[in-house]
C-alpha cells in the first residue's frame, strides 16, 4: 500500500512550503536510493523482482482506491515495498519506493490539471528516504532481538514473520505520519500533535492492511505451491475486484448524496435567488409605492391648495383682495341669525359708494382707476377691526360689517373715521388724487331675514347720504318709504312717455331793457295719474340716475323746437324767438345727445341758433375739460349754450372762460334774496360784472318782484326770467299770450300795442 500522507501533503498547494525543505527531503532521498542502489544485491534478482517492479510500475498506481470525504487511500503500493522488503532486502525496499512513488507521481500528475514544483522528485525521494529510514530502524531490530541481519532472518516462520511486518509497518508509519504531520505544521503553523491526529493516524490502517497484503503474497509464494498461489491470487483477485465494487459502491453513494446535496444546495441557491429576487422586488415595489404615495400626496396638496384657492377666489374679489358680495352674504346670514338668538351679538351694516368714480375712470384711466379701488380697500381695512368684514360688492361700492357695535351712534363715529381717513389725498402715476365716499348706515334689526335686506337697507341710506352731501346717514323706515317712492316713481317714469303723461310748459324770458319777448325756457312737466303733478325737482333726478333722461330728453327736443317754429311763424316780432332746454348731466356726457339735437332742428326746420341748451353751473364744472369738449361739440351744430342756475356750483373763473357759454343765468337764490330798496345786491351785483367781463349775455332767474326787476334793470342784466312776468304755461295758454301780444314787464301792459308796434322806440319807453 502507497504512503497516502506523502501525497496528500504534498496537494497544489505544496509549492507554498519553503524549497529549502523540498530540496533537503529531496537530496537525502536520493542519497538514500543512491546508497540503496550500491548496495543492492542485483545478483539474485531475477525475472521476480523484474515483475514486482513492473506491478509496482504500471499497476499499483492504477489499483489505488481513494474513498470519497476521506482521508482514507486504498493502493498496493505499500503492499509491494513491504513485499519487496521481506523478500528481497530493505535496498531493493528504497529503490522499489522510490520507483513506485516515481511512477505514482507521473501517473497523478497527468491526472491533475496542476501540480507544484518538484512534485514527482520530492514525493519519490520522500518515499525512498522513509523506507531507508525504516529499513534502519529494522537491520537495528533485528540484530538486537534476533542477532543477525534481517536479511538472515528465517522469514518462514509465521511469529518472526509478522513480527517483522508489524515493526516495518509501524515504523513505516511513524515516519511518513510524523512527516506529513511536520509538513503540515510548516504550512498551517497548527499544533503538530492536534494535525498527526487529526489527518494522520488514519493512515496507519492503509500500512497494514500493506503488510498484511505483502505477508501473505509471501506465504503464498514462499510455500512454492503454484496451485495455492493462484488460488490465492484468484481470491485476491476477487476479494479486490468485491473490494473494488464496494468502494465504488460507496463512492457512487457518496457521489449521489453529494450530487443531492450539491442539488439540494443548488436549489436553496436558486430558492434564496429567488427570494432575494422577489425580496428586491418587493424592495423596489415598495419604493415605487413610496414614490406614487409621495406623489399623491404632493399632488393631494396641490389639490388641497388650488383648492383652498379657489374657495379664496370664489369668496374674494380679485382686485382689492377683499371678501366679494357672496362672501358677506354668508357673513351678513351668520350674524342676522346669530342676533335672532342673542339680541347682545350687535352689528352695523356699512354701504359704499366712491363719489364721481366713472370721473376718475373716465379722465385718469381704468388701470387707474384700479389702483383708486385698491387704495380705498386698504384704508377701509386699516381703520377696522380685524373682525369686521371689509367687502366690495360692485365696481366702486364697499360694504363694512362692524362687529359688536350696539348703537348707529357709534357706527357712526367710525363711517366719519373712515371718511376722514379716505378723503385723505394721494398720489398716483404722478396724478394727485382725492376721492370721497358716500356712506349709509343699517342697524341690526330683528325683521332682517337675508343679507340683501339689511345690504338693501344700508343702500337706500347710502343714497339719502349721497343726496344730502352732509356726511354718513343712518337708515330710517322714513327713507325706505321715500326710496319706495323713488322706486315707484321711476317705474310710472318709464310709461310715462308712451302714457302722453309728460308735458312741457313754457316760461317767457323777457329782455330787462324793453320788456320784448326773447324767448322761453321749456320746463318739464309730469302729470301723475295717482299724484297728480309732480314737480321737476323730484323726478329729473330720478330719470337721471335711471337714464331715463335720454330719451325724455330727446322727446322734448322734438316737442319744443317744433313747438317754438309754430310759434316764430305766428309774426315777424317773434321771428328770433328762442327756446331754451334743459340738458342733464347725465345726458350731456352722452354721445347721442348731439345727433338729436341735430335731428330736432333738422325736423322743426328753426334756426340752429333759437335753440339753446341749458347746462347747470355744477355739471360743467364737474369736470370742466371734458365739458369743454363736449360743448364744443354741440357749439359746432349752431346752437346756443347757457349755464344754469349760475353761482350756485362753484365755477372755476380759469374755466369759465374758456367753456363755450354765450349766456349765464343767475341762479334765483341771488335774486329772491333781493329786497325792495335793493338789499342784498351785492352778490348780484358781482356776478353782473362778472358776466359782462366775460362778454356772456345775462338773464336773471326768479324775478318776483318789480324791485328785483328795477335793481336787475339798473345793473345792466340783459333778460329776466320770473313769476313777475309769467309762471310757466302750458303751450296753449303761452300761444294765447303770444297771440295776444302780451306786454311781459307789468307796467308796460297798458301800452302793448304802442311797444309792438314801434320797435325804435321800445329803448325809450318809461318802464316805471
Ligand atoms: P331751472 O332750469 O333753473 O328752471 C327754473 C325753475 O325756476 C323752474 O322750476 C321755474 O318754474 C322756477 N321759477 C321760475 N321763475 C320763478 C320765480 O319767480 N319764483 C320761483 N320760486 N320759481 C321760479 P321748475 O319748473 O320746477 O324746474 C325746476 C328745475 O327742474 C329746473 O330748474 C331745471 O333744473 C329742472 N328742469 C325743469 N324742466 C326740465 C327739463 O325739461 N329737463 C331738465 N333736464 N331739467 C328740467
Ligand atoms: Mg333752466
Ligand atoms: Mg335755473
Amino acid at each position: 500500500m502507497e504512503n497516502s500522507l506523502t501525497t496528500s501533503a504534498e496537494g497544489p498547494s505544496g509549492t507554498a512550503l519553503p524549497y529549502r525543505v523540498k530540496i533537503a527531503v529531496s537530496a537525502l532521498g536520493l542519497i538514500a536510493l543512491a546508497g540503496a542502489l550500491a548496495a543492492a544485491p542485483f545478483t539474485p534478482i531475477g525475472v521476480g523482482y523484474v515483475l514486482v517492479l513492473a506491478f509496482a510500475v504500471f499497476v499499483a498506481p492504477r489499483m489505488t482506491l481513494q474513498l470519497s470525504g476521506s482521508n482514507l487511500t486504498l493502493s498496493f503500493s505499500d503492499a509491494v515495498v513491504f513485499f519487496t522488503f521481506i523478500v528481497y532486502g530493505g535496498e531493493l525496499a528504497v529503490i522499489t519506493a522510490f520507483v513506485e512513488t516515481f511512477a505514482n507521481c507521473v501517473y497523478l500528475k497527468k491526472r491533475r490539471k496542476e501540480s507544484p514544483k518538484f512534485f514527482v522528485l520530492f514525493n519519490a525521494s520522500l518515499s525512498a528516504l522513509i523506507v531507508a529510514a525504516t529499513y534502519g530502524v529494522v537491520e537495528l531490530f533485528s540484530r538486537a532481538v534476533y542477532g543477525s541481519a534481517f536479511i538472515d532472518l528465517r522469514l518462514t516462520d509465521t511469529r518472526t514473520l509478522a513480527a517483522v511486518l508489524g515493526l516495518i509497518a509501524l515504523t513505516h508509519f511513524f515516519f511518513s505520519s510524523a512527516f506529513a504531520a511536520f509538513y503540515q505544521k510548516l504550512r498551517t503553523h497548527g499544533s503538530f500533535l492536534e494535525i498527526w491526529k487529526t489527518h494522520c493516524v488514519s493512515s496507519a490502517l492503509t500500512h497494514f492492511t500493506g503488510a498484511g497484503v505483502a505477508g501473505a503474497t509471501y506465504k503464498v509464494f514462499n510455500y512454492g505451491d503454484v496451485a495455492l498461489g493462484v488460488i490465492s491470487f484468484v481470491v485476491v483477485a476477487v476479494a479486490y475486484i468485491n473490494y473494488r465494487t464496494l468502494i465504488n459502491d460507496i463512492n457512487r453513494s457518496i457521489a449521489s448524496v453529494e450530487e443531492a446535496e450539491r442539488q439540494k444546495a443548488d436549489a436553496e441557491r436558486q430558492r434564496a435567488e429567488v427570494e432575494k429576487t422577489r425580496r428586491k422586488e418587493a424592495e423596489s415595489y415598495a419604493e415605487e409605492l413610496c414614490r406614487s404615495l409621495e406623489k399623491e400626496a404632493r399632488a393631494n396638496d396641490a389639490l388641497r391648495k388650488s383648492e383652498r384657492e379657489l374657495q379664496h377666489a370664489a369668496s374674494h374679489d380679485s382686485l382689492t383682495g377683499l371678501s366679494n358680495r357672496k362672501h358677506l352674504g354668508d357673513v351678513l346670514r351668520e350674524l342676522i341669525a346669530a342676533y335672532k338668538q342673542d339680541s347682545a351679538a350687535t352689528f352695523q351694516v356699512l354701504f359704499l359708494d366712491i363719489r364721481s368714480f366713472k370721473n376718475i375712470n373716465d379722465t385718469l384711466g381704468h388701470s387707474i382707476g384700479d389702483k383708486v379701488l385698491s387704495v380705498a380697500a386698504k384704508r377701509f381695512s386699516r381703520v377696522v377691526n380685524a373682525e369686521d368684514t371689509v367687502a366690495r360688492i360692485g365696481g366702486d361700492e364697499f360694504a363694512i360689517v362692524l362687529r359688536g357695535l350696539a348703537t348707529a351712534g357709534k357706527a357712526q363715529k367710525v363711517a366719519r373715521k373712515i371718511h376722514r381717513n379716505i378723503t385723505q389725498p394721494f398720489s398716483l402715476a404722478g396724478n394727485r388724487v382725492s376721492i370721497d365716499v358716500n356712506i349709509g348706515i343699517a342697524p341690526c334689526d330683528t325683521e332682517y331675514d337675508s343679507p340683501e335686506e339689511i345690504l338693501r337697507d344700508a343702500d337706500i341710506a347710502m343714497h339719502y347720504a349721497k343726496e344730502r352731501k352732509d356726511g354718513p346717514a343712518v337708515f330710517t323706515k322714513e327713507l325706505r318709504h321715500r326710496f319706495l317712492e323713488r322706486v315707484r316713481f321711476e317705474m310710472d317714469l318709464r310709461h310715462a312717455v308712451e302714457r302722453n303723461e309728460l308735458s312741457m310748459h313754457y316760461q317767457p324770458i323777457v329782455s330787462l331793457i324793453d320788456g320784448r319777448l326773447a324767448g322761453f325756457e321749456a320746463l318739464l312737466r309730469w302729470h301723475h295719474p295717482e299724484f297728480g303733478m309732480i314737480p321737476p325737482n323730484k323726478f329729473i333726478p330720478i330719470a337721471e340716475s335711471s337714464d331715463l333722461i335720454q330719451p325724455i330728453t330727446n322727446w322734448i327736443l322734438l316737442e319744443t323746437t317744433k313747438q317754438l317754429a309754430s310759434w316764430q311763424r305766428i309774426s315777424p316780432d317773434y321771428g328770433d324767438l328762442e327756446m331754451s332746454v334743459n340738458i342733464a348731466g347725465r345726458h350731456l356726457s352722452s354721445d347721442d345727445l348731439s345727433d338729436q339735437v341735430e335731428d330736432a332742428l333738422e325736423s322743426s326746420g328753426i334756426r340752429p341758433e333759437t335753440l339753446k341748451l341749458e347746462i347747470t353751473e355744477s355739471t360743467a364744472m364737474e369736470n370742466a375739460e371734458r365739458s369743454i369738449l363736449l360743448l364744443n361739440r354741440l357749439k359746432s351744430l349752431g346752437v346756443k349754450l347757457s349755464i344754469d342756475d349760475f353761482g350756485t356750483g362753484y365755477s372755476s373763473l380759469s374755466y369759465l372762460h374758456r367753456l363755450p357759454f354765450d349766456t349765464l343765468k343767475i341762479d334765483r337764490s341771488f335774486v329772491s334774496g333781493v329786497g325792495e330798496r335793493g338789499e342784498n345786491s351785492g352778490i348780484l351785483q358781482t356776478i353782473v360784472s362778472l358776466g359782462t367781463n366775460l362778454k356772456m349775455r345775462m338773464v336773471a332767474e326768479g324775478i318776483e318782484t318789480e324791485a328785483q326787476l328795477a335793481m336787475l334793470r339798473n345793473l345792466g342784466c340783459d333778460f329776466g326770467q320770473g313769476y313777475l312776468f309769467s309762471k310757466p304755461k302750458p303751450a296753449e295758454e303761452m300761444e294765447k299770450l303770444l297771440y295776444a301780444r302780451h306786454m311781459w314787464f307789468p307796467s308796460q301792459k297798458d301800452s302793448a300795442i304802442e311797444l309792438h308796434s314801434d320797435s325804435d322806440t321800445q329803448h325809450h319807453i318809461p318802464l316805471f
